[in-house]
């Protein structure tokens, strides 16, 4: 059994407060290789941002449970020598989908965990939800559930199309089960091709989106006010990355987001943390192709991974100055 403690991590409670009351949201990015963890790091530690690290049950199976845990305690060392001071960093399980998965990451040093039973009835959503809480909490775990269902492909989490949480059963689901924050539907999707072109409106050659359902983000406040609420599926698919894929030989099509200035919004109710993902992989992509194209005989991996790290921090730090606000809150 390692605690995160002795990691140097902490767990999301602190942070969550201090999120909904400031009016800001936490990123949480995840990552499964070492130069997103860099990026992600120099990103937090520039902006004086705390920062939710995640690990998907892919990218567990993807990099290695052991070798992502290290990678994490190597964020914490690795914030304190780029200069900060105390690192607010999470280490948090993205989709745990069994008891069993939580357990595993709890004793392995994970300072929070998501239990994902969206998929299931409500009542064995709660039991097993409860379970998990029960576990975590011995170890000053915090714990995120699901409420609704996103549409999307996400590793191994999938459906066809989203339902919107209901309002009328947050409050039972978070009293029942003791969870710290919870996770809700209300229109965003995992993925990059979060809508089809034919539901947005084509405004000056970019498609929009119908917007969130910000309806029923303010029923779900005001039955749990000040209650912590995630948001999955929030990358924006900025056109310019998607360009420049498509510029330098890639194929997206039609890869449309949530726009920021909807996440800005949501990030000043009580929505205190807003999982990216897809654009850090978009990011990516973008500046390896580039560097391909441009420099076909190059094979250095540093030198179209560095471009690529530089490339996914800038949208870091964009994403924690302009969407989230999280800056300076160190
Ligand atoms: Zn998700």
């Amino acid at each position: 059994m390692i605690s995160y403690k002795d990691l140097g991590l902490v767990n999301t409670k602190e942070m969550f407060k201090k999120a909904v009351d400031g009016g800001y949201a936490i990123p949480a990015f995840n990552f499964n290789t070492m130069e997103q963890m860099q990026a992600i790091v120099q990103a937090a530690v520039e902006t004086k941002s705390p920062v939710i690290m995640q690990v998907s049950k892919g990218a567990r199976q993807y990099a290695n449970a052991t070798i992502l845990r290290y990678m994490a305690q190597g964020a914490v060392e690795y914030a304190k020598e780029l200069g900060c001071e105390k690192p607010q960093i999470v280490l948090h399980l993205d989709h745990g989908d069994s008891f069993e998965t939580c357990k595993s990451c709890i004793d392995m040093g994970f300072s929070s965990v998501m239990i994902d039973g969206s998929h299931l009835p409500y009542d064995e959503n709660v039991a097993l939800t409860k379970k998990v809480v029960e576990y975590a909490h011995q170890f000053d775990v915090t714990v995120e559930g699901e409420l609704g269902v996103l549409a999307g492909v996400e590793d191994e989490v999938s459906a066809e199309e989203s339902h919107y949480t209901k309002p009328e059963e947050v409050k039972d689901f978070v009293s029942k089960t003791g969870v710290d924050s919870l996770a809700i539907s209300i229109g965003t999707s995992h993925g990059a091709h979060k809508f089809k072109p034919e539901q947005c409106e084509l405004v000056n050659g970019v498609y929009v989106p119908p917007p969130l359902a910000f309806d029923v983000l303010k029923e779900i406040e005001t039955e749990l006010p000040g209650f912590p609420i995630v948001l999955h599926g929030s990358s924006s698919v900025p056109m310019d990355e998607v360009n420049t894929i498509n510029q330098f030989g890639g194929k997206l099509e039609a890869a449309i987001g949530i726009p920021e200035e909807q996440l800005r919004k949501a990030s000043e109710s009580a929505v205190c943390k807003i999982n990216i993902d897809s654009d850090s992989r978009l990011a990516m992509t973008a500046a390896i192709r580039k560097v391909f194209a441009e420099k076909p005989a190059e094979f250095d991996p540093r030198k179209y991974l560095g471009p690529a790290r530089d490339n996914m921090k800038k949208l870091y730090m964009h994403k924690i100055v302009n969407v989230l606000g999280s800056n300076d809150k160190l």
